[in-house]
């Protein structure tokens, strides 16, 4: 057994095994259109990871501290011993598009040794939220370890979370959290200063620029960045930047990029601005935070010759997916000081240690 790993029960598990109270119950298999349904309480040997903002510090650290030992590759020598949840099934429950995340949450259970089931929907409905439950409530009875939520509605996962006996890991809901993303972000951020094993950030300096109103991004990376003692500020135009999220907030990239030691790049969340595309070019759909993409490049892109007054060691990040050649330059997001791919390879380490966590006994 890897030393990062404790099971959460010593019972035997074959495969599809299942915990006596997900299955067989009416409440379990979700009693189709009877309301209301009671609350579940999660077994209390497991927990759900539904944000950074309420996460303990000495939670963080250890998630981090697991992720390094994840990446770092399990102490165990028997091969088994490595995959706590051999024989298990994980959800992927994703409402909403994702490439990076749905794949590395994939990727992290198979390096526990579980199998994975996809169920993957765009649609939304007024009644969305009774319909999360339901699917979620019956995916759980299939029997599984965990389930990955990914929705556009803002506190879906912790809703999930309330009606569900298994562990919830929020993969992103709407502009709130995404707390696997603020992991591997923080973890990227003490990779490239020297930090792993203290993950004290105290003395760096992080820029997070753009559409900061609508991401669930910077919502976790801020909450994670403080409570590691890092100093943040956040950078944009007035309507996307909202005050009183980070150390500080600024509208003006030129003044605060060179005291910064990384800079987080946000995408324009257009999608979450109002329910059409931007039209092409300059101009932005009705209900957008901004005048025109045009202006919102030539004050907050990244750029070359941006990039070129950043200290000498500073680093540059992005979550994915890039707008090239809008937030973010391409020879910029493939330089040297891009640590953007990297981001995406921790997110697997991550990711396996979040589910590990939330899954294991405490
Ligand atoms: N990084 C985003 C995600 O969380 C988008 C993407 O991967 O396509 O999935
Ligand atoms: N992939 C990130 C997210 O899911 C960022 C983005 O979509 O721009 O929030």
């Amino acid at each position: 057994m890897p030393e990062w790993f404790v099971p959460a029960s010593t019972e035997s598990r074959g495969p599809l095994a299942r915990r006596p109270e997900a299955v067989g119950s009416r409440a379990a298999i979700g009693s189709a259109k009877c309301a209301p349904r009671p609350r579940r309480t999660i077994a209390p040997n497991m927990r759900h990871l539904l944000g950074l903002q309420l996460l303990p510090a000495t939670d963080l650290r250890e998630l981090l501290s697991r992720t390094q030992r994840a990446k770092a590759g399990p102490a165990a020598s028997d091969p088994l011993a490595s995959r706590p949840l051999a024989g298990r099934l994980v959800a992927n429950l994703f409402f909403e598009d994702s490439t990076r995340t749905r794949n590395s949450f994939t990727a992290a259970a198979y390096a526990l040794g579980a199998q994975v089931i996809d169920l993957l929907g765009s649609s939304s409905s007024v009644n969305k939220g009774e319909t999360l439950i339901d699917t979620a409530r019956n995916v759980e009875a299939m029997g599984v370890a965990a389930m990955c939520v990914r929705a556009k509605q803002s506190g879906s996962a912790a809703m999930i979370a309330k009606g569900s006996g298994c562990p919830v890991i929020n993969a992103g809901d709407g502009k709130h959290e995404h707390p696997t993303q603020g992991l591997l972000d923080l973890f990227t951020i003490a990779e490239s200063f020297d930090r792993l094993g203290s993950f004290d950030l105290s003395g760096l300096r992080v820029g997070i620029v753009g559409d900061v109103a609508s991401s669930r991004v910077a919502r976790s990376a801020i909450a994670g960045l403080l409570t590691l003692g890092a100093t943040v500020t956040v950078v944009g135009p007035p309507g996307l930047v909202p005050g009183g999220l980070a150390s500080a907030a600024s509208h003006d990239l030129d003044e605060v990029l060179p005291t910064l030691d990384a800079v987080m790049m946000l995408r324009i969340q257009f999608e979450r601005h109002s329910d059409a595309p931007p039209p092409q070019g300059a101009a932005v759909s009705r209900g957008s935070s901004i005048a025109s993409v045009r202006e919102f490049r030539s004050f907050y892109a990244l750029t070359a010759e941006r990039e070129a007054r950043m200290k000498p060691h500073a680093i540059i990040m992005h979550p994915g997916p890039i707008n090239r050649g809008i937030e973010l330059d391409a020879d910029v997001a493939d330089g040297p000081r891009s640590v953007i791919l990297r981001q995406v390879s921790n997110g697997v380490f991550a990711r396996t240690a979040a589910l590990a966590w939330c899954c294991e006994a405490h």
